[in-house]
Parts: C-alpha cells; structure tokens; sequence
C-alpha cells in the first residue's frame, strides 16, 4: 500500500511532514531527518507525564489510551512509548514506516549511532519487530521507572485489535 494515500487523521496534520508523511511527535529528528526506530526521550517523559499523545503531541481527553505493540506487550501489558488516540495509532499501524514493515530498509538504517554521539538514548535498536502487533486499548495507564526509563503500565483492556495492521504487513 502506498502510505503517502492513508488520510491524515486532523489531530496530526500540523506536524511537520517529512517525504509525504507527518513526523510523529515523540520521533527523534537529527539534522533535520526524522529516524522513525527511535524516540525523543525528553518529549515521550512528558507526553507519558501529562497524558498527551505520542504521536500528534495533544492532549488524549477522551480516556481512550491506544498502546501499539506485540503479544508480550499485551500480555505484561507494558509499553516503552507514551499512549496515543485512537485515530493517531491506527494511522501510525497503517502508516508508519516503522510499524507497517513498508520501509524496513529505511527502518534498519536508522540513524542510530548519530543519536547515540548524542546522547539520546533509543528504544527501538535493535528489538526485532514483533510477528504479530495489536492496537491496545485501555482506559487508564500508570508510569514506571525501570532500568533507566519510563514505561507505561496499561489498565485492564477495553479493546484489542489484532487487525489494525494489514495480514501482508504482519505476515513479512
Ligand atoms: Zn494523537
């Protein structure tokens, strides 16, 4: 699927856009490229503190916290980035270049060891990509510390998706 044709959702479309595709809010830009395997720590801290969402960067007001991740994600319930709306995760799951596996190229070279000489640190290097990935949505999640970052302990399920990745992507 040619991302560039999935709707924006509103919540997203005053990000700053890069090759067709609006920059997530929490992704790291270095030099002006944006590297979407790894995050900008400062900005998913506060986005976890104030319950805003990781992508668009606005405030979630509806009690719906989307997580994206795989089967131990949603089993443990823990997830290494803030929540997000609904609309923005399931435009990240289909858009993403990350997420959706249509760029694994641009993924794998990502511009990890740049950040590093920087001194941000990245979640996403070197953890394979889940087989299979859900959109997981709870009413509530909490913020914990543990080995040297925050994560979001998600409340009880309200709803899973399984499906909100196309099988082609999900099969690669
Ligand atoms: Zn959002």
């Amino acid at each position: 699927m040619n991302t560039e044709s999935i709707p924006i959702p509103d919540l997203m479309k005053d990000l700053p856009m890069w090759k067709g595709l609006p920059i997530p809010y929490f992704t790291l830009i270095v030099d002006g490229v944006p590297d979407f395997t790894a995050v900008e720590f400062m900005r998913v801290n506060q986005c976890m503190m104030n319950e805003t969402c990781g992508i668009c960067g606005k405030p979630i007001t509806d009690g719906k916290f989307c997580f994206i991740g795989g089967e131990l994600s949603v089993k443990n319930r823990v997830y290494i980035d803030p929540a997000s709306h609904v609309a923005c995760a399931y435009y990240a799951a289909k858009a993403c270049p990350y997420l959706a596996g249509t760029k694994r190229q641009y993924a794998k070279e990502g511009r990890a060891e740049k950040a590093e000489d920087i001194h941000i640190l990245m979640s996403m290097k070197d953890q394979p990509r889940p087989k299979r990935m859900a959109i997981y949505i709870a009413k509530s999640y909490e913020m914990f510390f543990e080995n040297g970052g925050y994560l979001c302990k998600a409340g009880l399920a309200w709803k899973i998706d399984w499906d909100a990745m196309p099988v082609s992507q999900v099969l690669r």
